[in-house]
């Protein structure tokens, strides 16, 4: 099977020339918004554009709050830690995220427990869950604990992968049987809607990313969201150094962090979060024509969102054939014909730093990593 016939499908969408993975669209409200922080002097992280942007990034995903801090990572850091993960406790994630979702559980000294994933969702398999935990764990004064470890399960993390929703109503029945919090990395699922709800709205706790490559960006950026305003309020304490609020004193009550978003960045942010509802048409309308590119073409099949999932196709994914193309090579093809492409990430439980944590059977995990590559995804215009 000719590789060339992937290149062709592409460029017929983004013409002859070098064609990047994903780039960010900017107009003249982004200039306009950071002319006018620039013009008023606050551009660093005290501003008005700082409250807009979590005003309107709450309002936008349903939710009662939202903390904007400097990055997605920094975000799922205190997401976690709002949430009460400890040192010493495990926390359960796909074994098929980027590693920013088990650094965070790291940084708090808690251990990341991989989970496989799903055919149907590219994200946490929830059924295959309940049964690993009916075996691997035991209840002991409300808590879930691992029978292998004897450490605490506190929490998960299920990621939206490339922007495809979890199947969550089936992952929460399954939660709170094990009293395991939900914390949702939605680094990747902004405007991503479970059953006619955003994701970012379902978890205790969430985080977001506005880094340069996801769908909307902040130069980079991040947010910490929830409908509990205790710990929206905690959140913030500690994203900004947990500073007691006084006119000039410098008092601290506990190890804060400085991850607050800089009022330039926040700008930035507003400006981009008014193009929401056109970024997503223009996402549809390149998975529309993918979708007929790719029709009947032997040993690659475009990845397309399941039923319970209105997704935001972040990135846009491909599934080969294992015994008609083979990842790598197709990888570098592309690549060196100005197609930018890249595989899905190695799994956690293979990374130096992760590759002696607990972990269930991860066998769909292992599958797809060898078929799973994403080709150039930026907005295209809608016709
Ligand atoms: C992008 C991303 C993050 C982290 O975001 P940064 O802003 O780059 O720190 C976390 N998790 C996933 C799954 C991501 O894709």
């Amino acid at each position: 099977m000719s590789i060339s016939l992937i290149i062709n499908q592409i460029k017929e969408i983004y013409g002859p020339n070098f064609i990047p993975l994903h780039e960010p669209t900017f107009t003249n409200k982004e200039l306009e918004y950071i002319t006018d922080c620039v013009s008023s002097g606050w551009v660093s992280s005290v501003g008005k554009y700082v409250t807009k942007f979590e005003e309107d990034l709450a309002s936008y995903v349903g939710v009662k709050r939202a903390v904007a801090v400097v990055n997605g990572t920094a975000a799922l850091h205190i997401a976690l830690k709002i949430c009460g993960v400890q040192p010493n406790d495990e926390v359960l994630m796909p074994a098929l995220t980027f590693v920013a979702t088990a650094n965070a559980i790291s940084y708090l000294q808690a251990t990341p427990h991989f989970i496989d994933v799903s055919y149907d969702t590219l994200g946490v398999d929830a059924t295959k869950l309940a049964t690993y935990l009916k075996q691997q764990s035991f209840m002991k004064d409300g808590h879930c604990y691992n029978k292998e470890t004897g450490r605490i399960i506190r929490a998960i993390v299920p990621m939206h992968t490339f922007g495809h929703a979890v199947e969550l109503e089936t992952l929460q029945i399954v939660c709170d049987e094990y009293n395991i919090v939900v914390v949702e990395d939605a680094a990747e699922s902004l405007g991503t809607q479970y059953k006619g709800k955003m994701t970012g709205s379902f978890g205790k706790a969430s985080a977001v990313s506005f880094n340069g490559n996801k769908i909307i960006t902040t130069g980079g950026g991040g947010a910490i969201l929830t409908n509990d305003d205790t710990l929206a309020d905690y959140a913030k304490h500690l994203t900004t150094t947990a500073k007691v609020p006084h006119t000039w004193a410098y008092e601290h009550d506990e190890v804060g962090y400085n991850y607050r978003m800089p009022n330039l960045n926040a700008a930035l942010g507003c400006a981009q979060l008014e193009k929401m509802t056109t970024f997503l048409a223009q996402k549809k309308e390149l998975t529309e024509r993918y979708q007929k590119l790719f029709k009947g073409m032997e040993g690659v099949k475009l990845f397309t969102q399941p039923d319970h999932s209105d997704s935001n196709y972040w990135l846009q994914t491909l599934v080969l054939d294992p015994s008609i193309y083979e990842r790598d090579q197709v990888l570098q093809e592309l690549n060196d014909n100005g197609v930018m492409a890249r595989p899905i990430w190695t799994p956690m439980n293979e990374l130096k730093p992760y590759d002696t944590c607990p972990a269930m059977d991860l066998s769909v995990t292992e599958d797809l990593k060898k078929r799973i590559i994403n080709i150039p995804s930026s907005p295209v215009e809608v016709k």
